[in-house]
Formats: C-alpha cells, structure tokens, sequence
C-alpha cells in the first residue's frame, strides 16, 4: 500500500483545492521557510484522525481551516482526502478488494467533523480501524516529525511498546479485545 496523493481545500494555508501527487516511493517537498511543507503532514495525520489541536500546531480544532490572509477572506470548511494505492491488495479485511482506497475528513467552523471512506460516509473509527496495524495511524510511526526519535528514546517501557505492538501488527487485536471487554 502506497499513498498516491494528498489533495487539500482550505486546509492551512492549502485554501485553493490543491493535488499533491507523489508518484513514487520517494518524494521530497521542499521550498522556503513558511511555505506550508509541514502543514502537509498535519494534513496526513488530521485525515487519519488526529483530535490533539498541539500534535497539528495548533490552539483549536478548527485552526486547520484557513483563516484568511492580507489578499483572502478565511473560509469555512477545511478538507483534506487522501489517496492509497491498494493494487498490492496490502490492507486486509473488506477493503482489500479495492485498488484504490480513499479517505477523507472536512470539518466547517461550528466544529463538526465528516469522515468518509472511498466516499461514503463512517465513521473515524472505521477509518483508524482499517489502518491499524498498517503502522500509519495519526500517531503511529509512519509519520516521524520532529522530536519523535529522542521521545523514542526515553520513553518508558509501557510506552515502547505501544511502538513495538503497533509494527507487530497486534494492536489492532489489543485495541478489540479492549471493546469487547467494554461492552
Ligand atoms: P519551515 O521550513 O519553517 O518548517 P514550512 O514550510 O514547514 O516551514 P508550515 O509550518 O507548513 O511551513 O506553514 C506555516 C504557514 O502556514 C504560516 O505562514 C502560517 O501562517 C500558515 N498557516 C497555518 N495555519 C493556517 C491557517 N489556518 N490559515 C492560514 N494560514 C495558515
Ligand atoms: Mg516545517
């Protein structure tokens, strides 16, 4: 499984519709300081789910949609979709069927949150629950931002393994075992 593009509509400082393709296994994005490179990984890891206003930079929930500049009024929604090459048939369950999985998420200024997987509506629960154990969750170690090796590094065992379990692929069986045992 491979992330085929990133497109983006009043997301940051993204408020034009915007296609980031990454057509291969390696991609790089450069550019001056401010020009909105790591709002890129914010948007990765706000799709996936992410609901810490700090892990994006910012105050609330709602700062991701773009608040206007000297030349832009501030919208009211932002949105972000990202595309996943699944021809590999990698994820499991009832989405490896597809060749191609979507997933999107927008929230509007009154703070309502919309999730959709390959355009139909769910829930984000179904969207981490199809990516967990793929090591690419809004937290999970597919995203390694800044600080993260040194946190690594001192972290306490039980947070360890949270890392380890997540790249053995057990967490998604941990995290079942736990709702059933909630039910
Ligand atoms: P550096 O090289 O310094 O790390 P960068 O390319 O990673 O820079 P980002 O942090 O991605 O830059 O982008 C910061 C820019 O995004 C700032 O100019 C900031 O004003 C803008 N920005 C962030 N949130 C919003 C928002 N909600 N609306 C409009 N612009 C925003
Ligand atoms: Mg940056």
């Amino acid at each position: 499984m491979r992330l085929k593009s990133i497109k983006l509509a009043g997301f940051k400082s993204f408020v034009d519709p915007t296609n980031v393709p990454l057509p291969s296994n390696m991609c790089g994005v450069v550019g001056p300081n401010g020009c909105g490179k790591s709002n890129i990984i914010d948007a990765v890891r706000w799709v996936m789910g992410e609901s810490s206003a700090k892990n994006l930079r910012g105050e609330s929930m709602t700062d991701v949609i773009f608040n206007g500049s000297n030349a832009r009024k501030p919208v009211g929604q932002a949105s972000v979709e990202l595309i996943f090459d699944n021809s590999d048939g990698s994820l499991v369950g009832e989405y490896a069927k597809y060749s191609e999985i979507s997933v999107k998420r927008r929230v509007t200024r009154d703070s309502k949150n919309q999730y959709f997987l390959n355009g139909t509506k769910c829930r984000r629960k179904d969207i981490t629950d199809i990516f967990l154990g793929t090591g690419l969750g809004p937290r999970s170690y597919a995203i390694i931002s800044q600080g993260i090796i040194s946190n690594l590094i001192e972290s306490k065992p039980e947070e360890l393994r949270v890392f380890i379990e997540e790249a053995a692929g057990i967490s998604k069986y941990k995290e079942r075992r736990r709702e059933t045992e909630n039910r």
